[in-house]
């Protein structure tokens, strides 16, 4: 008896062992078979990408970006359309992480549960997806971008939608170039510099000290400053574009002084600083319709005084993505709280079941009303006796902010401009980066102006 329980001992535990074993591997087969099912070294997609029977992804007009047709996967038949949409839509590989190809593969190849890729004749047609981008736009994105390289943001600061997401380097998903691991030409070239690069914002982040210190310091924006063009904050230099001698806030924003804005940032502090950073997306992580964005950074825990200053103005450590920024001017549009962007407009004809994927949300307050408010006001002067009204779009009456930034290293400075149209009829945010480009004046704004043309356009034509 004894020598039969202690055989039957190893026995049980090695029973115990197999089950636990198991479930340990139904659940992981539940929670990533979909995953796995399009991991390129599944022996059944063979040649393949998953994508030959998959579903229909259109644009918010009903054009066709990508289809499968007997079996292979086309894209739609204009180029121009095909590289803009590329970042979006994705291409065969899974190269492009944010591409709706590479995050809903599964939704879009059928992928079932019960019979992986290999259901039954006619329950293996994949999920049909509609975008919110609009492909016309993504083209004059493209255009307007040149051989730049940069990002485009467009988005509803009502609904949410996405109507123009761009970035270059760009290539055909219909003939990749061969020596693109190789030309410098398509460094970066996978990458959505729109969702997954970050730069350092320059002057646009003097929205967020500007709000910070409407919201906190009392009588902020009738404090006056003595622009000379140069501060000594530290004991170093901040230098300034241009003297612009006696300014307010509203001036300050207008002309676009660091001095102004590097002083404000030293009387509000570093706590506050990085609290109001942090309430506008910085050292966070972006995320909606399952698709994750870089984080953008506000870290000044280490700055000298001279560092903060110019961290008060988007210098020093400062990174954001473009999608951040586009958000912040949205909260601005919006009253303070942004509505989040989305990019999936419907999954088979219907908003998508999965969480958080299709749907309207509310990110968090930014500001105040009454600070986003002045801020509008602020941007609409700024855009009106700055920058010229026409100049940044002859169809929408756009309030903006540009940005120069400094990258270092003895290259050109990055142009950046962000905003967003008073016109009910067209309610969009942007922003837009062009890396390099020197002058936001001369680079960013005609390159936003081409995109908001054909934004207004696309949203008249529906009438
Ligand atoms: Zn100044």
């Amino acid at each position: 008896m004894r020598k039969t329980r202690s055989r039957s001992f190893p026995v049980l535990l090695m029973t115990l062992a197999f089950f636990a074993g198991l479930i340990y591997f139904a659940a992981n087969l539940y929670v990533h078979s979909s995953e796995w099912s399009s991991m390129p070294q599944n022996a059944h997609l063979a040649s393949s990408t998953g994508l030959e029977y998959a579903g229909t992804i259109k644009d918010r007009r009903g054009v066709v970006l990508a289809q499968s047709v007997r079996g292979k996967r086309v894209y739609n038949e204009d180029e121009e359309i095909r590289k803009a949409c590329l970042h979006v839509v994705g291409d065969n590989s899974t190269n492009i992480g944010t591409a709706v190809q590479t995050v809903f593969r599964s939704e879009l190849s059928g992928y079932n549960f019960v019979f992986g890729l290999g259901a039954p004749e006619g329950m293996n047609s994949g999920a049909d997806i509609t975008l919110t981008i609009d492909s016309q736009v993504q083209k004059a994105a493209l255009e307007a971008l040149g051989s730049n390289r940069g990002a485009v943001v467009v988005y509803n600061y009502l609904t949410g939608e996405i109507i123009c997401l761009a970035s270059t380097p760009t290539y055909d998903p219909e003939n990749r170039p061969e020596d693109i691991e190789t030309n410098p030409e398509y460094e970066g070239a996978y990458l959505n510099r729109a969702l997954s690069a970050s730069y350092p914002p320059g002057s646009t982040f003097k929205l967020v000290t500007a709000s910070e210190a409407l919201e906190d310091i009392p009588g902020s924006e009738d404090m006056h400053y003595n622009c000379t063009g140069t501060d000594i904050i530290g004991g170093k230099e901040m230098t300034c574009f241009e003297v612009s001698g006696d300014v307010d806030m509203a001036d300050a924003l207008m002309y676009s002084c660091n001095g102004y804005f590097g002083r404000m940032a030293l009387k509000i502090g570093k706590k506050m600083m990085t609290a109001r950073a942090e309430m506008q997306g910085f050292n966070k992580n972006l995320s909606f319709d399952g698709i994750e964005t870089a984080s953008s950074s506000y870290n000044v825990s280490d700055a000298d005084e001279n560092e903060f200053a110019w961290s008060g103005v988007g210098q020093y450590k400062v990174l954001e993505t473009p999608i951040n920024m586009a958000v912040r001017s949205a909260a601005i549009a919006n009253g303070g709280t942004p509505v989040m962007p989305r990019l999936i407009k419907s999954m088979n004809g219907i908003v998508s079941p999965l969480v958080n994927v299709g749907k309207t949300t509310l990110g968090d307050e930014m500001m105040s009303r009454k600070t986003a408010e002045k801020l509008s006001d602020m941007m609409d002067r700024t855009a009106r006796e700055y920058y010229g009204k026409s100049y940044l779009c002859d169809k929408l009456d756009i309030c903006a902010k540009t940005g120069t930034a400094e990258v270092g290293g003895g290259e050109k400075a990055h142009a950046w401009v962000t905003g967003f149209a008073k016109d009910e009829d067209c309610p969009i945010a942007f922003s837009v980066i062009v890396e390099h480009g020197d002058s936001s004046f001369y680079a960013a704004i005609p390159a936003a102006s081409k995109v908001l043309d054909a934004t207004a356009d696309a949203f008249r034509a529906r009438k």
